[in-house]
């Protein structure tokens, strides 16, 4: 057997075992509370705004299992500092990559270490009684597929010029703002998060809105 044939043999039993072994092909997205989201394709383990401190400024409680339950391997990315998407003390006690508005240069390479990825940051406003925090906003592009996180901007400028986003999670005066200022965000679905516990969604809810209340809700996307 010549070199080229035995390579292309050995390429075709790779593929096949991949084929036969592989996971599911498909990333799986985790509410746990607020703006905590935990994404995994089965090989990489991402925490947006998570761990944050539970019960903060009355937004949604969590149980500590949650914490236990934090894999090894864990890439956090917070879109701010503040309690209700991030807590420090938590943080420390824990072992990964850490991301946050300080580190957005190195958080944009994460594409470099994780197969058929890429983060892109926005810089979006985000006051709260005058004072504005360093936020950022993203769209992590995952073997093909886009979602996006607004965190606690209720900016349009940005999303409304992404084309394509396959999910779209977003706070509720943000999708507000949209539909009052009749401003397009090109989104397959949308997730609203960042809700109060027992908040109440008044009015008709669009066949792709999803409105995440329940903490545990596991969203699916097969690509
Ligand atoms: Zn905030």
């Amino acid at each position: 057997m010549t070199k080229f044939y035995k390579k292309l043999l050995i390429a075709t039993l790779i593929c096949i075992s991949n084929f036969g072994f592989s996971q599911s092909n498909e990333i799986k997205i985790k509410f746990i509370g607020n703006c905590g989201l935990y994404l995994t394709d089965g090989n990489s383990n991402l925490y947006i705004d998570f761990p944050y401190k539970s019960g903060a400024h009355k937004y949604m409680e969590y149980d500590k299992a949650e914490i236990d339950n934090i894999k090894d391997n864990a890439i956090f990315i917070f879109t701010h500092r503040h309690a209700d998407h991030y807590s420090h003390t938590l943080l420390k006690k824990l072992e990964g990559q850490k991301f946050d508005p300080w580190s957005i240069p190195e958080l944009e390479k994460l594409g470099e270490t994780i197969p058929d990825f890429d983060i892109k940051a926005f810089r979006t406003k985000h006051k709260v009684f005058g004072v504005s925090f360093k936020h950022y906003s993203y769209l992590i592009t995952w073997h093909g597929k886009k979602i996006y996180l607004s965190g606690d901007t209720g900016d349009l400028e940005d999303v409304s010029n992404i084309k394509n986003i396959d999910w779209a999670f977003v706070n509720p005066w943000l999708y507000m703002n949209a539909l009052h200022e009749k401003v397009t965000i090109d989104a397959e679905k949308f997730a609203i998060y960042h809700l109060y516990p027992n908040q109440k969604i008044d009015g008709e809810v669009p066949p792709n809105l999803l409105i995440l209340k329940n903490q545990g809700e596991v969203i699916t996307m097969p690509y």
